[in-house]
């Protein structure tokens, strides 16, 4: 269990709003420039604060979203985690114009063709699993469901990734994002962040040697004058979980004050902007609360009722009921 844990009902609300809304606005921002590299978002516009059209409308999200809501729907569903129903969720949802990574997409057509969900991913990359970040960017509606139980918030977390991503580094991001976005549930937004606890607690959960030295790499751009283009050298801004996470950890606690200042940062590093995006708005989100998303930003986003509705079933299992089930 955990110390800070918010009681303000109304607070957590919010709190649980923006996490998932914060993952969808942060997607939606970064969408038109996926892969593009940050001199050339640079040079072609400025620095990047509005919702611009991209393979798809302005305000609309990608594959990260969408299988954030599956992750949703599902826990809302079970009242709780259950493989096989997630699975089928993403399935259900799954749209291909979303731009879905291509072992995601493997893995999802596998257990369509009858593969159980807890076999099939482990066989992408040759055996080794994919290590890419598509299972951190989806994970913010498991951090919020279990935001009061780290013990369970992780366990389900590694079940949650390894439906699509069963690589340790892969499952590893997944875990730390989950870690990160409850952390910053459970502080108050008004009073200061103590960034080197939230850090601390980050390192004693790491395991390999790449997420601990990444995260002290975090530390150390904290604590000097820095540049975007020596966070995109040390921490990365790429596909792969451990070039991503950290980077997304280091865009909220750079810029912790303020939600708009912590997503636009985060979608101007370049490369994999949706996710990266997508990740620091669950973060930042979680911390600040709905009303700190911009206005600009929720008007012209996609679903956001949808979104929404999910943020408020979660808390409305989590403050009506004393347990929820035991999982399955
Ligand atoms: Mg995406």
């Amino acid at each position: 269990m955990v110390e800070n844990l918010i009681e303000d009902k109304k607070l957590l609300k919010s709190k649980f709003l923006g996490a998932l809304v914060g993952t969808a606005v942060g997607d939606a921002l970064g969408m038109p420039f996926e892969g593009y590299d940050p001199k050339y978002i640079q040079s072609r516009y400025g620095e990047v604060k509005d919702m611009f059209p991209g393979k798809l409308p302005a305000g609309s999200y990608t594959d990260d979203t969408e299988m954030m809501i599956g992750v949703a729907e599902s826990l809302i569903e079970n009242c709780g985690f259950n493989g096989e129903h997630m699975a089928k969720t993403f399935i259900k949802n799954f749209n291909s114009s979303r731009g879905y990574g291509f072992g995601v997409q493997i893995v999802l057509k596998l257990i369509s063709e009858g593969e159980s969900w807890e076999n099939a991913a482990e066989n992408l990359f040759g055996g080794i699993g994919s290590y890419g970040n598509g299972a951190a960017m989806r994970i913010a509606p498991v951090s919020i469901f279990y935001y009061d139980n780290f013990d369970e918030l992780i366990k389900i977390a590694v079940k949650t990734a390894k439906i699509t991503h069963t690589h340790p580094l892969g499952v590893e991001g997944a875990v730390l994002q989950a870690y990160a976005i409850a952390l910053a549930l459970n502080q108050h937004p008004l009073k200061n962040l103590n960034i080197e606890n939230f850090l601390q607690s980050l390192q004693n959960l790491a395991k390999s040697e790449t997420y601990k030295n990444k995260i002290k790499k975090i530390k150390i751009l904290l604590n000097k004058k820095t540049s975007k283009w020596e966070v995109i050298f040390l921490l990365g801004n790429g596909i792969e979980a451990f070039n991503s996470v950290p980077t997304a950890i280091y865009s909220f606690l750079a810029n912790h004050k303020n939600f708009e200042d912590a997503v636009t940062y985060a979608v101007n590093l370049g490369v994999d902007t949706d996710t990266i995006g997508a990740m620091t708005g669950a973060i930042s989100g979680a911390y600040h609360g709905f009303e700190a998303i911009p206005k600009k930003w929720l008007n012209k986003l996609e679903n956001l009722n949808h979104i929404k509705n999910l943020a408020e079933k979660i808390w409305e299992i989590k403050t009506t009921q004393t347990q929820p089930k035991p999982n399955i």
